[in-house]
This record gives structure tokens, sequence and C-alpha cells, in this order.
């Protein structure tokens, strides 16, 4: 009987669960969103085998320590989810694109279409199969199936999310937030979260803040909206979108005017004292260096270290490495100097300092709403943490030139940031200022500050080339680079002899360079025009691209169902694999239905994305708890059965057969180097070695006895400082999470950007880009960090667009998955636009009423809630609550459908350009191709008397597939413990 008002728990949630007669539990890792946490399943017989009966938070994971969220415990219902698809489906002869009406073939009718056309495109010309995926985390699969094939066409949802917090991050501290590094809050006594919403690194985060505001920290959040983590900082600064660059370049301007800087950390471990070239010449704007070859690059003669600094002590130049770290060497971080042969040189800094004395409170004020005062203070308050409360830590490390540090000194100011930067045409230099601000306070890898996570930090640029070269692009061959890296300059572009695009998203053109994570927003809006040339087959894996995974969903839909002069498809066939009756399927020719996480094997390793810590690497897995639904088939499985067939060197063995069994098989055997495999536990042939080893058949047991997790504690030695420790970069080096053993110095001022620059002012021999880009790429590769609006202001009247819209996520969905789970239905049903009451009823409209929101791109109608924790200058809604009617298997006329709506219709994903094939451009960050989600203006109206009460715009039904689950009324009675129905 319940113990009402007892004082005695109920149960200890932290008690290891007791199995009965009844009910097994097993361990895996938790796939709601994209966290990662331990979770433990319990499962008891059904008729048809084992169900779930019950998910809670592994209290032995490292992750979430036990933590589990609305939608971790809430996978129970995705896995009995009504709009599971259960069978490979065929779109009807004759039938339209969308319509969704399909039938039903078998796995190996689907194997033999796939094997006999991919076999084709492989043979012919590779580049016109695309692969494209949402947030799955496999991408060391995909990306290798990829560059199997043969086909540069590739890239996973990075681009529309946050590649400019990656890449604007690793191209300045060589890693980046969330599972490459974050905020040391065990240590930390102010932190400042900018632009999070709740949904990246969730459950750690929380536990993480719970713990650092109890200890007493100060919590700031800078965001224009007062939800999730902003709702518990002590304080809120409210800030206009896309500002955030103007606030970090304030900051950085008071920091620097009032000497808050670490000068010591800025002279030996970043390139603060390296001298800049100031001539007018080929080299202007880049590092003098020593020619002396052995200074010269080393290895592959990608960020050399042979670049100087002038010596205060001596009054002479020095080379930086190592000279200049020398005791007795005291480089200078102001001035400008002569060099020998006559080049006026100055330190990067010194161009720092220049860069940012204009760069006022005030001035900042006018652009980001924040009070003057407010910047000056908060700049007073992070420079004095960092380094007047600064304390050290009784842990000694020796640095990359040998120098012993008795202690490692503590910077106890802690960032995170995430997409709210990110997702913004300035982005990538709004997130440069944020690395550099961070760099200017010690704050890297150093206790109290932010710190990297194991394989972090890459170098500066990591050796990652993206495939480049079109020559390479041939039948049945391999490319010889991944189709996704980190170019260093002009000459690794993915471009053509004539200076096109190599890939259909057109990343790594003179459009978007940077792209290091692909542009998937723009696959299907270029594949649609045949820009720069058609492809055959797209195959689409985990993303709403008919939906919310595109801006101009509309056009999009039209696109997927567009033909030539011929009646053909522009894109001919359109492969989509989901676990899920999402909008995109009624568009697919052929549908391959995935399993849940609940049914399938899963990586989340150092090849691709571990869930790391601190103190050292950690990867988990996940491993089917229960057998797959109906048909549905893991996309791995997909992936390994279609490499075999089509005899992908990588998967075939040298007599010409088969190569690996299925997905587990190839996870334990693959390796990339002798000893490094896609998981790093228990390796070697009886499972005793760890990171590097020999394969190990019973490895999969292993993870699944050990909470489907693999945690490595480095010694203490090694937990800090690590782009300069001697001893991890060693270490690193040996476990193959590096190429090289050399530092890696921050870059505050970047060559790599000013390369490109060169390029486009015609000063630097070699590739050029075209004339309509150059007055583009002149000025956005500044080598320092600078503020500029967001492109799409330029393209609006923001008289007629005052406001800034803005999605986040609800803490309950993830993007689109959660609509169908009756669970999380009941708390985010339909979504409202949510508005200062000020702005609200200066527009004549009521709270709860309807309105219409307008773009110079589109409209919807929605309701309208007001809501005093916005800015008045924002509108916001939570993303992806919206349905086309009958999607996902909600019911015609359901409240998704109905009162949900997408602001996507509002979000173009071009914007105007002169010059291009196309006269447009991708509306995205110029230099990584991020996509401009936040940059988008509107203006709000009531609706008039009479409107019908209903979103727009709405969508004709879809029909369900068949074989859709579709049964969720007597899954509900089942789990309320009443027996089933
Ligand atoms: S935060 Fe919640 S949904 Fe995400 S992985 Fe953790 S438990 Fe699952």
């Amino acid at each position: 009987m319940f113990k009402f008002l007892s004082r005695e728990p109920v149960h200890d949630p932290l008690s290891a669960p007791t199995p009965t007669a009844e009910t097994t539990v097993k361990t895996t890792t938790c796939y709601m969103c994209a966290c990662r946490c331990g979770i433990r399943v319990h499962l008891r017989d059904g008729e048809k085998g084992p169900e779930v009966r019950y998910i809670d938070g592994n209290p032995d994971h490292p992750l979430n320590q036990g933590v589990i969220c609305a939608k971790g415990s809430s996978g129970i219902m995705k896995q009995v989810s009504p709009a599971r698809i259960t069978q490979p489906l065929l779109r009807k002869a004759g039938s339209e694109r969308g319509a969704g009406e399909f039938e039903p073939i078998s796995w190996e009718r689907a194997f033999d279409m796939l094997t006999e056309r991919l076999g084709k495109i492989r043979a012919t010309d590779p580049k016109k199969f695309a692969l494209f995926t949402g947030r799955d985390q496999m991408q060391a699969l995909t990306g290798l199936f990829a560059r199997q094939f043969g086909t540069p066409n590739y890239a996973a949802h990075g681009g529309f999310c946050s590649v400019n917090m990656a890449a604007g991050m690793i191209y300045t501290i060589g890693g980046s937030f969330w599972e490459f590094g974050g905020p040391d809050l065990d240590r930390a006594k102010l932190f400042v979260m900018i632009g999070t919403a709740e949904d990246h690194h969730s459950n750690p985060m929380k536990i993480a803040i719970s713990k650092f505001k109890r200890a007493g920290g100060r919590f700031i959040s800078i965001n224009p909206v007062r939800t999730g983590y902003s709702a518990i900082a002590d304080e809120w600064i409210p800030i206009k979108p896309g500002t955030d660059g103007a606030l970090f370049m304030a900051l950085l301007h008071e920091l620097i005017a009032s000497d808050l800087v670490d000068h010591a950390f800025l002279k030996r471990f970043t390139n603060a004292p390296q001298l800049v070239v100031l001539d007018d010449c080929e080299r202007q704007g880049l590092f003098a260096f020593d020619p002396d070859p052995q200074r010269g690059p080393p290895g592959d003669g990608r960020n050399p270290h042979n670049k100087l600094v002038w010596d205060t002590a001596s009054g002479s130049v020095k080379n930086a490495y190592p000279e200049g770290i020398a005791d007795g060497c005291d480089p200078a971080l102001e001035g400008h100097y002569t060099l020998a042969d006559g080049t006026r040189v100055a330190p990067s800094f010194q161009l720092l300092r220049e860069r940012v004395a204009s760069c006022t409170p005030e001035w900042a004020q006018a652009i980001t709403g924040i009070d003057a005062a407010r910047i000056r203070q908060l700049a007073r308050e992070m420079g004095e943490t960092a380094l007047k409360q600064a304390f050290e830590l009784p842990i000694p490390w020796t640095d990359a030139w040998g120098k012993q540090h008795p202690s490692t000194q503590a910077r106890p100011v802690a960032f995170h940031a995430m997409r709210g930067l990110a997702a913004h045409s300035n982005g990538f230099q709004t997130v440069r200022a944020l690395a550099v601000l961070m760099s200017v306070l010690g704050t890297i890898d150093a206790p109290g500050g932010f710190r990297h996570k194991a394989p972090y930090p890459r170098h500066i640029v990591p050796n990652y080339r993206a495939f480049n070269d079109p020559g390479m692009i041939q039948p049945n061959t391999p490319l010889n680079a991944a189709p996704l890296g980190f170019p260093a300059s002009p000459e690794e572009l993915a471009i053509n002899p004539d200076g096109s695009p190599i890939r259909i998203d057109h990343a790594f053109s003179w459009e978007h360079p940077l792209s290091a994570h692909g542009l998937m927003h723009n696959v299907i809006t270029n594949a649609a025009k045949g820009d720069p040339y058609r492809v055959d087959t797209l195959m689409i894996f985990m993303a709403n691209m008919a939906w919310n995974s595109s801006m101009n969903t509309m056009g999009v839909r039209e696109m997927l169902n567009r033909k030539d002069e011929k009646g053909e498809h522009m894109i001919p066939f359109l492969v989509v694999c989901d676990a899920f009756q999402s909008e995109t399927v009624a568009f697919a020719d052929l549908v391959l239905p995935d399993t849940t996480y609940l049914e399938r094997h899963d990586v989340m390793g150092m090849l691709d994305r571990p869930i790391s810590e601190f103190d050292g690497p950690v990867d988990s897995v996940r491993v089917p708890v229960v057998p797959p639904t109906g048909e549905c088939k893991p996309f791995q499985e997909v992936l390994i059965e279609l490499a075999s067939r089509l005899k992908f060197p990588a998967f075939t063995t040298p007599e010409g057969g088969r190569k690996y069994t299925g997905y587990p098989d190839f996870v334990v055997n693959f390796e990339p180097q002798p000893g490094i495999g896609f998981l790093m536990g228990w390796r070697g042939k009886d499972g005793t070695e760890h990171l590097r080893g020999a394969p190990n058949p019973r490895q999969w047991e292993a993870y699944a006895q050990n909470n489907c997790v693999f945690q490595y504690h480095m010694p203490e030695t090694m937990h800090y400082m690590r782009n300069w420790n001697r001893e991890y970069l060693d270490f690193a080096k040996d476990k193959g999470w590096r190429q090289r053993n050399d530092p890696v110095q921050l870059a505050l001022y970047s060559d790599t950007l000013q390369s490109f620059r060169l390029a486009a002012q015609g000063k630097s021999a070699g590739r050029q880009p075209p004339d309509a880009l150059r007055e583009r790429i002149d000025t956005y590769f500044d080598p320092l960090p600078f503020w500029y609006p967001p492109l799409e202001e330029a393209a609006t009247d923001l008289a007629a667009y005052p406001l800034n819209a803005l999605t986040q996520r609800p803490m309950a969905m993830y993007h689109s998955w959660d609509s169908q789970n009756a669970w999380l239905r009941q708390i985010h049903s339909h979504n409202y636009l949510h508005v200062n009451p000020l702005t609200a009823q200066a527009a004549g409209i009521a709270d709860g009423g309807w309105c219409w929101v307008e773009s110079r791109w589109g409209q919807v109608r929605c309701m309208l809630r007001y809501s005093e924790a916005v800015e008045p200058g924002t509108v916001w809604t939570w993303n992806a609550i919206g349905k086309a009617d009958g999607a996902w298997q909600l019911a015609p006329g359901s409240d998704e459908a109905r009162k949900g709506f997408l602001l996507n219709h509002l979000i173009s994903e071009e914007l105007p350009c002169a010059g291009t094939a196309s006269g447009t451009i991708s509306n995205s960050d110029p230099i990584t191709g991020q996509a401009g989600w936040y940059d988008v203006r509107v203006r709000i109206r009531p609706a008039e008397p009479g409107e019908p009460e209903e979103s727009f715009p709405q969508m004709a039904s879809m029909p369900p597939v068949p074989g859709v689950l579709g049964k969720a009324a007597s899954v509900l009675t089942y789990f309320a413990g009443r027996g089933k129905k």
C-alpha cells in the first residue's frame, strides 16, 4: 500500500533494480536526444517477446549518474509509437511524390533495387549518389560509406545545426563545446552562458549547474529569451539576436583597456606575440617566418611553428618556437617593429588591440540593447574573477618545450555557448570573438575555465583535409580523402579548375570555404536546380527535410517533386530511411524502415562523437534490448549490406568475399589504423587492453556487462593545459587521437583566414575566387574577429520587419522526434508565438489571440502568448511542434496540425547574390555555410475577425503508410499497469 505522508522513501532510486520472475533489466544508452545518457530498461515477457515496461537513468553511468529527463523516461512510448514504419515501401507506380501512396516490398527486393541502381552510378559517375543524414551518431560509418562509394556528396546535420560553434572554436583554440569540451563548473566561480537552450549536453549540464549553484557560484545567462537554463540563472541579460559578437568585441575592448588580460598565458601559449607582416605585399597579414628549413613547417606542411616574435629583453627578433618561450625571452605583445630586411611587422595582439579600440561599450549598447555600464561591469567581473580570484591546483605538469610547472593555474571563469551564437550568418566570427575572449583571460583548458575532452584538442587547423580533387572521382574507386574536413588554405578547397563547386551542396567552395560539416540545408535546392550538376539518387537518413529540417518548407516540398521538361524528376530517386512516418517519408521513392535505439547496436566512439569526460576518454554503445519491430532493420546494417554487395574495398576480403557479417562484426574488426577501432574498451584478443589493441571478438559482451560504457581515467598530470602538455600530447599521439605531438598555440589571429583574403585581393599566387565573390571573401575572411550584421538584414527592410524571430527546442521534445510520443504530446501538443506584452499590445494582439507573422519570404498564422521572458524586439516559439496533418500518425485534425505551426515557412534557404550561376547563395554564414536560422526578420499583426482559428499553412492530410504500427490506445492502458488490452 502507498505510504502516504510516510517519512520512509517509497523507493530508493539509486538502489539496484531487483529483477523479479517477471522483469529483467538491461542497460543501454538513451537516444531520446543526442545527449547519450546511460539508462536501465526494465523488460517483461510479452506475447511476442520482451516488452519495455519502464526506463530509468543508470546511476553507474559517468555521464548522467542516474539522472533521467522527461524525454528519456518516455522512450517506452517511442518504442510503441503508432508512427513506426515496419516494412520497406516502394512508391506506387504513377503516384505523385508527397501523396504517400506505397506498396510494401521485401528487403531482398529493396537491396536488389539499390544494389543495381547504386552499382550503375558507382561504375559510371559516383558523384551522382548523395548521402545526407540528420541527427544520427554514426558519422564514422556513413562518412566511410560515402568515401568508399567514391562520392564527395556526403554530410550529416552539422551544417544546419552548429558548425559555426565547432569551426569557430576549433580554428581558434583547437576544441569546442559539448562533446569536445565544456565549462569546468566544479572549480569555476563565475559561469557565463550565452545563446544556449537546454538541449545540448542536457543532463550533465543540469547536474553541473546544480552543484555549481549550491557551491555559491554566480551564473549569468545572456540570451534573448529567458527559458530553461536562463530561468535559473542568477542574472539574465537579454540581448538582441545576432549581436553577441558585438558584445564580445566590447568586452575585449574593456578587458584590454583595463589590462585585465593574462599576459604570461598570451605570450607562451598563443600566437598573440607572433609578428604579422604589415607591408602591402603578397604576405601582407600573414605571420613573418624563419625560412630556415630547420624552423620550417613540420610534418605535412600545415601548422608550421616557424614564426617570429620580438624579444623585448634583447631588443631583437627571435624564433617563436622554441626560443620565444625560453627563459630570458620576453616576447612583445604590443608595438610596431622592423625586421632586418626592412619588413614592417607587429605582434598580432597589437592588431587585436587596434581592432577593438573603437568597439566601446557605447558602440555595443546601440547594437545589443545591453546598457554600456552593464557591459563594463561584466568585463570587470570576468577579468577580476579570472585574474584576481585565481588559484593554483597542486598538479605538476610539463609543457611541450620541457618546462616543468610545479602547479596548474586556475582561471575560474567558465563559458558555455551553443546554437544561439552559431545559427547566424555572422556566427563564425562571433564564436571566434568568444574564443579570443576566453583566451585573453587564460581560461583555456585551465581549472575553472574551459576544458577539452579527448580526442580534443586538435591542431589548428586540424589535420583532416576534405576531399578536394575532382580528378579523383573515378568509377568504382574510393575517394583519396574523407568528404568532410578542415581546409587550411584556398588550395584545399573542393573546387574544379574553373572554380565551380565539386559538391552538390557547394561545401568547401568559394561560397562557403570552411564548411566543415557540409550544407545539408542546400542539397535539395541545388539538386532540384541541377546546380552544379544533376544527381541521380539522394539517400536521406533520419532528417525531416520536407518539414522542420528545411528552411522554405513549402518550396522544398515542391522541389522534391519537381520535374524537368521530359517529365523526369530533377532528383530521380529518393531513398528515405526513418523509423517513423515523418512528413518526408511521403516524398520517398523507397522507404527503408529503421529500428528504434532500443532495437539496435550503436557506437558513440572516438572515431566520431564520443562522450568523453574532462579527465579522460569515454565511449559508449547501445545494444538491442528488444527485438526489431516488424521488418525494421538498423540503418547501419543497411549500409554494411550495401557496402558488401557493392564490394567496397574496405568491406571485401582479398578473395572478393564479404568481409563483415554485419554491423556488430564490423565495429569489432574494422581498424582505420592498427590497434585503433570504433571502440577503445576491452581490446586485445582476451579483452585486457584498452585504448589501443587488437580486435576482441567478445568486445560487445564486455560493453554489455559494463553498463555499455568504457571510461579511461588519465593521470592527473594530463588533465589540464592539453594544448601544450607534453605528457598528454605524446599519449594522445600514441593512442591515435592526433597525428602529431607538437603543441597547439591558440590562434587569436588567424593566418588561415588571411590566406583566403589575400586570394580575394589578388595578392597571393594560386587559386583566386570568382570576381563576384572577391568582395565577400575579402570582407568576411578577416584574420581578427569582428561583428557585422547578419546577412539577411542587408536584404530586408528593417523598418517593415522590425522583429527578430527565433525557435528553440523544448525541454520535453527533440526536433520532430517526439510529437508521436503519447506521454510527451501531453506536454506540448501545440505551440504559441511568445511575444513581449509591450510588443504584442503595440500590434493590437491579445494574449492567446490569433495573429499573422510575416517575413519577406512568407507568412504563418498562429496563436500568440504574452511573455515577459523575452526582450521586446524578439519573438520566439518552440521548434517542430507543428506538424503536417496525418504525419507521424497523428489523428486528422490533431492539435499539432491545427493549432501548431512551423516558423520555417518564414525562412528562406537562399539569399540574392549577383554573380553566382543561379543569382542566389545559401542563407548561411559566408565562412562555414552554417544555416542562418536565427537571422529572419518578421512583423506581426492580428488575425482578422472571422478568420479560421487554425494555423496557416495547412497541409492535405497524409494517409497512413502500409504496415504502420498505429496502436496507441492499447498501449496507454497496458502501461497503466492494468493488464494488456
Ligand atoms: S537528456 Fe534525457 S533524452 Fe537526452 S539522452 Fe539524457 S535521458 Fe535521454
